[in-house]
């Protein structure tokens, strides 16, 4: 008896693998995560006798749910895949010619031994006279989109290291998102190079997905921005696009054999490619109004920048609080005012805030209680000297 559940376990644990691989090899997209699905969770739960208890619809039910796992795994490493792109000399996406060198990097071809090559997106835009470029290093600074075709991207690239598995249609580049840095990481910005690929299935057919290329401006993988913050500044942008790239394989095949057909899938693939350029920028635009508006709010009010001294004066060591994000010190003032300084007592910002906010800024944990010994040294040090003047390029809210 007990062998003959074992083998029975045994048949449904090896069909349970096939369904999965077999969906993954199915889905657009599904390239991305093959290598980084190791385990799959579903709840499962059947009716044994009744209305439920035939096999089409116990199956059904379960793929549903293996469907439901897979595509969102697809969707997060879509969207937040820690930025590698292929090296043809490397046959894959692991090695050290992979990744970008820097937060401000952007895929610019590849080298003719099949390296990925990359270049500071501000440099590109110089080399290429584009008329924003001297807005790049404003603060906030300019976005720019360029679309690049796969030829031009192959153009440098030998056919004897070209990979057949692997098959780059066209990219975005964009730069510069305005992203929130932590002291010592220089100017928040970064440059994302948004990749359509193809790759070839497990049945051999051919699936479309994008790929993100990028990396924090303190080197940490781009999920990041996920975890901190819950926004990424492309992500209906991206999700429109996936959509998009996985019905680009399909159609009926044109005139002219496999040359005409790649032509066409390539044709496709730019139409996508610009549509995901324009919703990246009017994505940004949107944000921006968005920031300008709340600042513009700031500044109507009484600036609470000049009485940062008398607040400074009645403040107690033990009300001084540390925003972990930023690496300034906080201090409450009266009537809800609060003032960013930096450790060594330069003004960053003041802004005023609801007691709600404050308190929720606490239990969140953006706020926490400075220490003692930290909160006593800074106030020595600037009870002893003036409160120099606002830097003016603080913490955002
Ligand atoms: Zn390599």
């Amino acid at each position: 008896m007990r062998d003959r559940v074992g083998a029975l376990g045994e048949i449904a644990a090896g069909t349970l693998q096939r369904i999965v691989r077999e969906i993954l090899s199915r889905r657009p997209g599904g390239h991305l995560v093959e290598s980084e699905i190791d385990r799959v969770e579903v709840h499962l739960r059947f009716a044994l006798r009744g209305a439920g208890a035939d096999l089409g619809t116990i199956s059904d039910d379960l793929t549903s749910r293996l469907e439901r796992f897979v595509d969102d795994a697809i969707q997060r490493a879509a969207a937040f895949r820690p930025g590698h792109a292929f090296c043809h000399r490397c046959g894959g996406a692991a090695c050290e010619h992979s990744e970008p060198p820097s937060a401000r990097h952007v895929l610019v071809g590849y080298a003719p031994t099949g390296t990925p090559r990359w270049e500071d997106f501000a440099q590109v835009c110089l080399e290429m006279r584009h008329p924003e470029v001297d807005r790049l290093y404003e603060d906030p600074p300019a976005f720019v989109t360029l679309v690049d075709d796969a030829a031009t991207l192959r153009s440098r690239l030998l056919g004897a290291f070209e990979a057949p598995e692997y098959e780059l249609l066209g990219q975005v580049r964009a730069g510069f998102f305005p992203v929130r840095a932590r002291e010592g990481e220089g100017r928040g910005v970064l440059a994302v190079t948004f990749q359509a690929a193809g790759a070839c299935g497990r049945s051999g057919r051919s699936c479309f997905g994008l790929n993100i290329l990028g990396k924090m401006p303190g080197g940490e993988p781009l999920d990041l921005l996920w975890d901190r913050s819950r926004d990424v500044p492309w992500s209906r942008a991206v999700r429109w696009a996936q959509a998009a790239l996985a019905t680009a394989g399909g159609g009926p095949a044109g005139r002219g054999g496999a040359a005409g057909r790649r032509e066409e899938i390539e044709r496709r693939v730019e139409g996508i490619l610009r549509g995901l350029a324009r919703r990246l920028e009017r994505e940004r635009r949107g944000r921006a109004r968005r920031t300008s508006h709340a600042e513009e709010r700031h500044r109507s009010g009484e600036r609470p920048t000049r009485k940062a001294l008398d607040d400074i004066r009645g403040a107690r060591a033990e009300e001084i609080l540390a925003d972990e994000r930023s690496g300034t010190l906080v201090v409450p003032g009266e009537r809800g005012r609060i003032h960013f300084f930096t450790t060594d007592g330069k003004l960053v910002s003041s802004v005023r805030y609801s007691r709600d906010a404050i308190e929720r800024k606490r239990k969140l944990g953006v706020w926490r209680d400075a220490r003692r010994s930290e909160a006593e040294a800074f106030l020595r040090l600037l009870r002893g000297s003036p409160v120099p003047g606002s830097r003016g390029d603080g913490p955002r809210i």
